[in-house]
């Protein structure tokens, strides 16, 4: 059976013991969104975009090592050839721990400048007990951006673009305007409480803004590979972000009145939320602790 870092689960850890019995039986699945472009997905782990074409096989996010193969199968399923370029969109390890092993079967990986930073170091993820160890040198990213990036490839023109402060320090959201795809990593997760990562980085205005941002750009038929979950529409992150957004305004307003983080969970600030973002990993007690932490600038 492989081995899977514990670190390395963003979010399933709940489901690990079966994730580490399953992986050997694990089926990739793909959902075809356009002719060249599918998503890939297995066990609401990390999300992947497969954009194929004469220009070759392009890769957004690779999940766990162990899978490597599967996913390649998979891809190869959809377009014979090797992944040419990858490409990640944070450097958690359900997002980029297959960059090794497609590393090796030639991809040239390009993301931004902070997720090779953080691949090269020891890690430790806020809410995580195990830290995350340094990638191999095979895994780190050869090419790196800092606000944007723009790939001409397969047809699409497609647009990468840093939001700073985020989910982590090292996002970038992937958006293709020809075919109106939006591949957002995990600034937002269907149908789930977004998990900000402040030891990485991470923000609550930051994760707001990066909504807000990205909001503007995209429209109502614009197709959404979320980093976790099923596609999702325009409505769906709008949704997410206003959650967030009155979730945080409730909370500093609790601030100012004097009240104290435990009084404050007390209020069960977010429980008209919780039916529609409660069934990811982050609770809104959760959700509700990283905002006053945030907003106190407590670790
Ligand atoms: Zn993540």
């Amino acid at each position: 059976m492989h081995k899977i870092r514990l670190f390395a689960i963003c979010f399933i850890a709940p489901f690990l013991s079966s994730a580490q019995a399953n992986m050997d039986d694990a089926v990739i699945s793909t959902v075809k969104i356009k002719d060249h472009i599918h998503m890939l997905q297995w066990q609401g782990a990390g999300n992947m975009m497969v954009l194929s074409g004469k220009d070759g096989n392009v890769l957004v996010d690779d999940q766990f090592a162990p899978l490597a193969k599967k996913i390649n199968e998979a891809i190869q399923a959809i377009n014979p050839g090797i992944v040419k370029y990858l490409f990640n969109t944070h450097y958690h390890g359900d997002h980029s721990g297959g960059n090794e092993n497609f590393a090796n079967m030639g991809a040239t990986i390009i993301a931004h400048q902070n997720v090779r930073a953080r691949l090269s170091a020891d890690q430790r993820i806020i809410n995580f007990s195990q830290p995350q160890k340094a990638a191999p040198e095979a895994a780190w990213p050869v090419i790196t951006f800092g606000d944007e990036l723009n790939v001409f490839l397969n047809g699409e023109d497609v647009m990468i673009f840093h939001v700073e402060h985020a989910h982590t320090d090292g996002d970038a959201l992937y958006y293709l305007p020809r075919s109106n795809v939006l591949h957002t990593g995990d600034c937002f997760m269907k149908g789930r409480f977004p998990f900000i990562d402040r030891n990485s980085g991470g923000s609550v205005d930051g994760w707001l803004a990066a909504a807000s941002r990205t909001l503007t750009l995209i429209d109502e038929e614009t197709i959404i590979i979320p980093g976790h979950g099923d596609l999702a529409n325009k409505k769906d992150y709008r949704d997410a972000r206003d959650a967030v957004m009155s979730l945080r305004d409730a909370v500093k307003g609790k601030i100012r009145e004097g009240l104290d983080l435990d009084q404050i969970k007390a209020l069960n600030l977010g429980k008209s939320f919780d039916a529609t973002f409660g069934s990811g990993f982050i609770k809104s007690d959760a959700l509700v602790t990283t905002i006053y932490k945030d907003e106190m600038g407590e670790k």
